[in-house]
C-alpha cells in the first residue's frame, strides 16, 4: 500500500459538541465526577493519533463508590422491585433516544475507534437499539414454572406445592471491548435490565467516549440513580477492581481469552457468576457446489469488515481445490480495491486499526506467516500518518501449524487453504482451541446442514456470515468462552433460579 494521504472530515455538529467538552466523567450513584485521584489518560483518533478527548483514570476507590451505588440501588428494590412493565418502557425509551442520536453517536464511535461510518451507523449502532428493544419486551416475560412433586411425607390432609421464580442476579460488572462499543455494551446491559439487575459499565479503554454519551441518554430515559454506573479506566485497574470486588455478583465480559482467564482469577474471591464472550478464529468453508460469486464476496465480508476487528470474523479459510484459485483471486481483487481512509469520509470502506499498538501486533502476525513460509496475495503492510491503516491481506501456502492460522490476528488478515473432500475439511476447521462461529458456502441444504452438526461453533452461518439479531444467541465453545449473548438466553446470565416448596 503506498502511503496513504487523506483529509479528516469535521464531525457533525453534535458530536462537535461532545468533543468540545474535552474532559468527560465517570456516572456514579446519577452524578458525573471525576476519578477520586483527579487522573486521566487521553483517548486518540486511531486515524491521526490526535487526542480527542480525556478519560478519568480510575482505580479501586472510584470501583468501589461505583459498586456502593450499583449495590444501594439493587438492594432497595428501586430497579429491581419496578413493576415490569415501567421497566420495559424505560428500556424501550433508551432505543428510542440511542436512535434519535445515531448520527452523533456513530460519528464519536467512527472518531474513537477508527471504523468506517457505515459499520456504526447502519450496522452495529441500529443493532444496540435492536438489542435494547428486544430485551424491553422480555423484561414483562420472566417466568418460573410450577412443578409437581413426589413428596410424600407432609402431614395428612396437607398438600405440597412448589413452583420455581427467577431472581435478578444483583450487582453486574460489565467489562467490554474497543471493537464494537456500543453495540457490545448493549448486549450486556439490556438484559442485565430487563431482568432488574443494577450495573458498573467499564468500557475499554480505548474507546470510552459513546459509553459516556449511552450511559447519559440513560439516565434521560429515566433509569433510577445507581441503576447505571460508569468508570472509565484501564484493565489492569478499573477492570481487574471491578471483577474483583465482593459486592459484585456477577462479571459480564467480552474479551480477549487472556484477559476472560484473568477475570475468572479475579472473580474466584466471591465466587461471582461469570460469563465470558472471548476470541475467535473463525473457518470460512466454501464447498464445489456453492454459489462462487455470492462466496467470493461473502468470505471477503466476513474477514473485511470493521478491518476484520470482529470476534466472529471469518479468518480460516477453506476452499475446495476445484475453486481454490478462482476464490483466492476474487477476495484479493476485493481486498484492493477497497477504499482506506478516514473513517468520518463516506467514500471510505475500511477505516485504520484501533490504535498502533494493534496494528504493530496485526504486522507482526504477517510477518511471522511470511517467517513460517506463507505467501502474500495481497495486502501485508501498514500505512497512514499513525501508521493504523493495515492493508487488506490474504495469505495462501499456510499450513495447520504456524501461529497465524492457529492464533486470532483480529485485524483485516485471511489465511486460506484448499481441500478435497468434507471429512477433511470438518477436522482441518474444528482443529482450532477456538469455537465461536463458522459459515459454510454450499447450494446443497444437506450439506449445510451435515456441517452445521459437524462443526463445534457457537453459531454456525449457511450461505452468510456474521447475520446477527438481538433475538439470536451468540458466543463460543470451547475457549471462544462461557455463556451466551443476546436472545432469551442472555436473560438467563443474569437471574437465578429459585425453588419455593411449600405444605400447605
Ligand atoms: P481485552 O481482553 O484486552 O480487553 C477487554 C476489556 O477488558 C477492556 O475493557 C479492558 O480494559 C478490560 N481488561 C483488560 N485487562 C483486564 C483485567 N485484568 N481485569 C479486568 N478487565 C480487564 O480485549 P480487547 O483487545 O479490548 O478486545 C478484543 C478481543 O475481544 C478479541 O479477542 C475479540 O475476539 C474479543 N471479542 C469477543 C466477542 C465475543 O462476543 N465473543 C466480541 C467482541 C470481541
Amino acid at each position: 500500500m503506498t502511503d496513504l494521504a487523506f483529509e479528516t472530515p469535521k464531525p457533525n455538529q453534535a458530536a462537535q459538541a461532545f468533543l468540545d467538552r474535552r474532559e468527560h466523567r465517570n456516572f456514579v450513584g446519577g452524578a458525573w465526577q471525576a476519578s477520586q485521584s483527579g487522573d486521566t489518560f487521553e483517548t486518540l483518533d486511531p486515524a491521526t493519533g490526535e487526542c480527542i478527548g480525556l478519560l478519568p483514570r480510575s482505580n479501586k476507590v472510584d470501583v468501589d463508590q461505583a459498586v456502593t451505588a450499583a449495590r444501594a440501588a439493587f438492594d432497595d428494590g428501586r430497579w429491581s422491585k419496578m413493576i415490569p412493565m415501567e421497566r420495559s418502557k424505560i428500556l424501550w425509551r433508551i432505543a428510542d433516544l440511542i436512535e434519535e442520536n445515531i448520527d452523533e453517536l456513530a460519528e464519536l464511535e467512527t472518531l474513537d475507534q477508527g471504523k468506517a461510518l457505515y459499520v456504526g451507523r447502519w450496522a452495529e449502532i441500529p443493532g444496540a437499539v435492536n438489542q435494547f428493544r428486544y430485551f424491553s419486551g422480555l423484561a414483562t416475560k420472566i417466568e418460573g414454572s410450577t412443578i409437581p412433586t413426589s413428596i410424600n411425607y407432609q402431614p395428612e390432609g396437607k398438600e405440597v406445592f412448589a413452583y420455581t421464580q427467577k431472581e435478578p442476579i444483583g450487582v453486574v460488572g460489565a467489562i467490554v471491548p474497543w471493537n464494537s462499543p456500543l453495540v457490545l455494551t448493549a448486549m450486556k446491559l439490556a438484559p442485565a435490565l430487563a431482568a432488574g439487575c443494577t450495573l458498573v459499565l467499564k468500557p475499554a479503554e480505548n474507546t470510552s467516549l459513546t459509553a459516556v454519551r449511552l450511559v447519559e441518554l440513560m439516565a434521560e430515559a429515566g433509569l433510577p440513580d445507581g441503576v447505571i454506573n460508569l468508570v472509565c479506566g484501564y484493565g489492569a485497574e478499573a477492570g481487574q477492581a471491578l471483577a474483583e470486588h465482593s459486592q459484585v455478583d456477577k462479571i459480564a465480559f467480552t474479551g480477549s481469552t487472556a484477559t476472560g482467564r484473568r477475570i475468572l482469577d479475579a472473580a474466584q474471591g466471591n465466587l461471582k457468576k461469570v460469563t465470558l464472550e472471548l476470541g475467535g478464529k473463525s473457518p470460512v468453508i466454501i464447498m464445489d457446489d456453492a454459489d462462487v460469486d455470492a462466496a467470493i464476496q461473502g468470505a471477503a465480508n466476513a474477514i473485511f469488515f470493521n478491518g476484520g476487528q470482529v470476534c466472529i470474523a471469518g479468518s480460516r479459510l477453506y476452499c475446495h481445490s476445484s475453486l481454490f484459485d478462482r476464490v483466492t483471486q476474487g477476495i484479493a481483487e476485493i481486498a484492493q480495491g477497497i477504499k482506506m481512509g478516514h473513517g468520518l469520509d463516506q467514500a471510505t470502506q475500511m477505516g485504520p486499526l484501533v490504535s498502533r499498538e494493534h496494528s504493530s501486533k496485526v504486522c507482526e502476525y504477517i510477518d511471522s506467516g511470511k517467517g513460517d513460509g506463507a505467501s502474500i496475495l495481497c495486502g501485508g503492510d501498514a500505512a497512514g500518518p499513525n501508521g493504523t491503516f493495515v492493508a487488506p491481506t490474504v495469505l495462501t501456502d499456510v499450513k495447520a501449524d504456524m501461529q497465524i492460522v492457529r492464533e486470532e490476528v483480529f485485524g483485516p488478515v485471511l489465511v486460506a487453504s484448499a481441500f478435497d473432500d468434507a471429512d477433511e475439511v470438518i477436522s482441518a476447521a474444528n482443529d482450532s482451541e477456538y469455537g465461536l462461529a463458522a459459515g459454510v458456502w454450499s447450494e446443497s441444504l444437506s450439506n449445510g446442514l451435515r456441517f452445521a452438526n459437524a462443526l463445534r461453533a457457537g453459531t454456525v452461518w449457511i450461505n452468510g456470515h456474521a447475520m446477527y439479531d438481538a433475538s439470536l444467541p451468540i458466543g463460543g465453545m470451547k475457549q471462544s468462552g462461557w455463556g451466551r449473548d443476546s436472545g432469551q438466553a442472555a436473560l438467563e446470565n443474569y437471574l437465578e433460579l429459585k425453588t419455593v416448596c411449600a405444605i400447605h
